[in-house]
């Protein structure tokens, strides 16, 4: 089983997805990405999919019990240490995951806010265009990092896509969701030793070398 968790905090369009793949490449980590695993259900229309594709298209959070199942049931699978992406999203979540961490003697790494203002977030994810190949997941961005041909991914060749909940509509009720529950999450983990808070309003080579520094110290 794992021996350590690291956790990635921040809104939607704070780049975490970005980072996150550099930095599992970066510490040899698993890269667990609950909106992955949740957005993989859903087009392979599995009953889990079918009964939170509605939820998700209208940037509603899925409950607490189902996505604790799903990353407890991972992490049990799992040798690599993990990072976590889009996971906990709530008390609740950040309470039950430490409950588990503690119960199988896993530890808690480097807890990590990549922090955006929020005027910034909107611009980023509308414009964010993805990989529909879901083992290759590139990210792009139309205006600050598109691919070479439009609507191709530079690195497989597969149809870029825009995610159904990265449409104004659905990022403005994914940021009330955040707005309505990050506060107290954060409150869980600020005042752990390994928690820090990251500027994320930089260039991504610069936010990724301040996340480099911090998890080389819990590495
Ligand atoms: P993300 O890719 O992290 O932006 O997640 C996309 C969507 O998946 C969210 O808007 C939620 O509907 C759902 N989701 C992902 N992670 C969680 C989580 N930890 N708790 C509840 N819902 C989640």
């Amino acid at each position: 089983m794992t021996n350590k968790v690291h956790i990635l905090l921040g809104a939607p369009g704070s780049g975490k997805g970005t980072q996150a793949k550099r930095l599992v490449e970066t510490f040899r980590l698993t890269h667990l990405s609950t909106g992955d695993i949740l957005r993989d259900a859903v087009s392979k229309e599995t009953e889990l999919g079918l009964r939170v594709k509605n939820l998700m298209a209208e940037g509603k959070l899925v409950d607490d019990d189902t996505v604790n199942g799903l990353v407890f049931a991972r992490l049990q699978d799992e040798n690599q240490d993990v990072l976590f992406d889009g996971y906990p999203r709530t008390q609740n979540q950040a309470q039950s995951l430490q409950d588990f961490l503690s119960q199988k003697g896993i530890e808690l790494g480097t807890v990590a806010d990549v922090h955006v203002p929020q005027a910034v977030l909107e611009a980023r994810v509308v414009g964010r265009r993805v990989c529909s190949n879901n083992t290759c997941g590139a990210i792009y961005h139309v205006e600050n990092k598109p691919s070479k041909q439009q609507g191709v991914c530079d690195l497989c060749g597969s149809p870029l896509k825009h995610r159904s909940d990265d449409t104004s509509e659905a990022f403005r009720a994914r940021m009330g969701e955040f707005n309505s529950t990050f506060q107290p999450l954060l409150a869980f983990y600020k005042d752990r030793l390994t928690f820090r808070s990251v500027d994320g309003n930089r260039a991504p080579d610069e936010v990724f070398a301040t996340l480099e520094t911090h998890f080389k110290e819990n590495a």
